[in-house]
């Protein structure tokens, strides 16, 4: 594996003896399937290169006998990949678009980041490419990464920055938290208060859940629903899905902000300026709000072609229902014997939605109940991982997303990068069968103390790579000190995108974690100083 720095590690690799060259009266050939990629990879080489590669496309058999090769085999693995190096040939072979794509980022890293600087760095006579056999592809097909930008918003510029590294690491989902308490951030054209009310807050609370320091400054921002199609435009350019969660029936104070009919007792709330959770829930007995659901669902979905769609449902608090008229006539109706009744019926009106809209409910494990569509998808966050067993077996779809494992949002003290990397989603004593049920690994990074994106880099990297390594590559092929060489080696990719990742060595397990972990869940995270 010598001088093979890729991130995620191939599934299979063998190395051997020299090294294909590519210079001038290089070409590349691509079936006609993977012409997209074929450019890609001939403009990148054409920004660092004092050359251009000619592309062309070739139809059946024979494979041309030297270049570069994009070649179309059908009996490849989705997203799955074969790369053949020898010095008088690259052969690139993939059933679809996403593994060839994937292939190409191998090429890139194989290249090096030179590959990726800007021009003033020179540009390049020649490029070499180890020669080696890579048969590749992931172990998961949900390999995420979740932003919540209504703590803290960013811009798309921001975004689209994570997204070429994600892509760079054959990351394929982009969670898009756009609504919580604390800020609502998607245009909604139907509803204006939303982001007229719900996008801004007064002041933000600073240094911890139980802190009453304050930023004293105004917070605001949204996405047009412009920005979030060139989002989804850009993600998909980059074979990422980006899956938008609308948060119903909790976590909704910056809505009721805006549409105070949306509560039981019609409450007019601010926007909160503290992060510590609200009693934000919006009515479930009155219809009025399943039409506003409805209504916001036709927005969004016109936005996000993704099949699946993110609808929350977490930390729901059922105070306000017990004692409103209309949650109650509900229950009477519905025959709903007590108040955890509601929500599951909650849920479900939500979940015929979209189904009739042709899209998939997703929830984090909360939504859970024996009502809950059958393919809906739950995100497993809290509570122990027996307690999903027996929907799991019984076909239920997870991904995981496991609150000490992969919250991005913790210090490096609680979440070191070796917990990230060794996390396995899979139960233990699950059968082979069942082990499909997990789709994969999501890390989300909850932004309640993010303010700025140098604290955003510092949170998300370097442990995002350990995500996706977790979620890439096959358990035989991991190996935490090759990782963690490679990992030193990817440094620059992320330095020549203007990220500045945790220090390698302040992200090791401590021996102070056990102890010192109490307090990293209540304050504020403390980054060093801008090196
Ligand atoms: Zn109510």
């Amino acid at each position: 594996m010598e001088g093979i720095d890729v991130i995620p590690r191939p599934a299979i690799l063998a190395r051997k003896d020299a090294s294909f060259t590519i210079q001038a009266g290089s070409r590349a050939w691509h079936d006609p399937l993977f012409e997209q990629q074929a450019r890609e990879l001939v403009v990148l080489l054409a920004k660092a290169s004092t050359f251009e590669l000619p592309v062309k496309p070739f139809i059946g058999m024979p494979l041309p006998a030297s270049g570069i090769i994009f070649h179309v085999e059908p009996d490849i693995k989705p997203e799955g990949y074969r790369l053949d190096v020898s010095s008088e040939r690259v052969l690139i072979a993939a059933s679809d678009q996403a593994g060839a794509f994937h292939a190409v980022q191998t090429i890139k890293q194989l290249l090096g980041p030179a590959i990726d600087a800007p021009a003033s760095s020179g540009r390049a006579d020649a490029w070499h490419i180890p020669c080696l056999s890579i048969d590749d592809r992931p172990r998961f097909p949900w390999r995420g990464f979740m932003l919540d930008v209504a703590r803290h918003f960013f811009e798309k510029e921001i975004i689209k920055q994570i997204l070429d590294v994600m892509a760079l690491l054959k990351m394929n989902v982009f969670h898009w938290h756009l609504t919580d308490d604390q800020g609502w951030r998607i245009e909604i054209k139907r509803y204006p208060r939303l982001v007229e009310i719900g996008s801004k807050r007064g002041d933000s609370q600073v240094g911890g859940y139980v802190s009453l320091k304050r930023t004293g400054i105004p917070h605001e921002g949204y996405y047009t629903q412009d920005d979030a199609r060139e989002i989804v435009a850009y993600a998909r350019e980059r074979f990422i899905t980006v899956v938008p969660e609308i948060e119903f029936p909790g976590h909704c104070t910056a809505a009721i902000a805006a549409y105070p009919e949306l509560h039981c007792k019609g409450k007019h709330l601010a926007v909160p300026a503290t992060f510590v959770t609200r009693k934000g829930v919006v009515c479930a007995g009155k219809e009025r709000v399943y039409e506003f659901i409805a209504d916001i669902l036709d927005e969004v979905l016109d936005i996000f072609p993704s099949k699946v769609i993110h609808v929350g449902g977490d930390e729901t608090s059922t105070g306000t229902w017990k004692h409103c008229p209309d949650c109650k006539a509900l229950m009477q109706r519905e025959g709903l014997h007590s108040i955890h009744g509601v929500q599951p019926y909650f849920t479900s009106r939500v979940g015929k939605l979209l189904s009739d809209r042709g899209r998939t409910l997703m929830g984090w494990n909360e939504v859970l109940s024996s009502n809950l569509p059958a393919d809906a998808i739950v995100q497993f966050w809290t509570g122990r991982t027996r307690a999903i067993l027996p929907h799991l077996t019984k076909g239920r779809k997870f991904v995981m997303s496991p609150f000490f494992t992969v919250y991005l949002d913790h210090d490096h003290v609680l979440l070191p990068l070796d917990m990230v990397y060794n996390f396995d989603p899979v139960p233990k004593n699950v059968s082979i069968e069942q082990q499909g049920n997990v789709l994969g690994i999501e890390a989300p990074l909850w932004t309640e103390w993010v303010r700025t994106t140098r604290r955003l880099h510092w949170q998300l990297f370097p442990r995002l790579l350990a995500v996706a390594e977790a979620a890439w590559t096959p358990p035989n092929a991991k190996d935490y000190p090759s990782f963690k060489e490679r990992l030193a080696r990817f440094i620059p990719w992320l330095q020549e995108r203007g990220i500045n990742p945790a220090s390698l060595d302040k992200v090791e397990r401590c021996k102070l974690r056990k102890p010192l972990s109490f307090l990293h869940l209540f304050f504020e995270p403390r980054i060093p100083e801008t090196r």
